[in-house]
């Protein structure tokens, strides 16, 4: 499994959510699984302005404007351009090895013109765009199960009228108003994910996000077994459609007593672990 990791973008930015830091920690923690770190180019101010305007862009970029973290530190700042560099990277890899992964978050509350909610760019619509440009795929499907509505993806799409090339399934859209039940997300996922190879959708990109987890002080809807099961059958699903699907991390945001993140870790090795047993490993090289 190649997963495409640069300690630029794994910065701590200072305040409540982890997910700055979260690239290092989730690639140290994936390297008994036999994982292929890989290099990657940063995304350029070109590629963010695929999702975003560029007045928002060079704002955010040269620090007139606040990232998504609020705040304005370079590295913080800068850590966004390589976290959706790694999107595009591991988009790109999806399409020969079926899987590929970025250990980024921070994306889909990343609207136009705006960032928030400890997401600055949308690495998301990035790569679909880039991949898009670059003549590898046609139609690109977003499956966002972070536990929260991907009300930038959603807003980027609008604005730019992008709806006929990039689909969009967001679990905070789809169970953000009514009882959780895991029976009948597994149908919708499963249904959205046909409905999409339909559509003429070639690759996929999955956010396995940590926040759904039943503890988890910003979500809280399933187990550490429901959760387990989501990636399973997601993958199981993409392979069995052949559909390449390009996995990143998102949202997660348990505590432990001493501070540290190592139930959110545990859910997102549960997430590797499932995509390697499912799709094997590719030959390394
Ligand atoms: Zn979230």
């Amino acid at each position: 499994m190649k997963v495409f990791y640069d300690s630029r973008m794994s910065v701590d930015s200072g305040g409540y959510s982890p997910s700055g830091s979260k690239p290092a920690a989730v690639v140290a923690n994936w390297m008994d699984l036999g994982i292929e770190v890989c290099e990657f180019e940063p995304a350029t101010e070109e590629d963010l302005c695929l999702a975003h305007s560029l007045k928002y862009v060079s704002n955010v970029l040269s620090g007139l404007e606040a990232n998504g973290h609020g705040n304005r530190l370079p590295k913080v700042t800068e850590a966004t351009r390589w976290t959706c560099g790694s999107m595009v990277a591991a988009s790109r890899q999806a399409l020969i090895d079926h899987v590929a992964c970025s250990p980024s978050s921070g994306f889909h509350h990343a609207g136009y013109e705006s960032g928030g909610a400890f997401c600055t760019f949308n690495g998301l619509i990035v790569a679909a765009r880039k991949l898009q440009n670059e003549g590898l795929v046609d139609r690109v499907g977003i499956i966002d199960c972070d536990v929260h509505y991907g009300d930038g993806t959603d807003d980027i799409i609008q604005t730019l009228d992008l709806s006929s090339r990039i689909r969009h399934w967001t679990f905070g859209a789809a169970f953000g108003r009514r009882a959780f039940d895991q029976t009948a997300f597994l149908d919708e996922l499963r249904s959205a994910l046909v409905e999409m190879q339909t559509e003429g959708v070639r690759l996929i990109l999955y956010q396995a996000g940590a926040d759904p987890h039943v503890d988890d002080p910003l979500g809280g809807v399933m187990t550490t077994e429901e959760m387990r099961e989501r990636d399973k059958l997601m993958f199981s699903w993409c392979k069995q459609l052949e559909m390449p699907v390009a996995v990143c991390l998102a949202g997660g945001y348990q505590r432990d007593k001493n501070g540290g993140i190592s139930k959110v870790l545990a859910l997102h090795r549960a997430t590797m672990e499932e995509a390697i047993t499912i799709f094997g490993q590719p030959e390394m090289g």
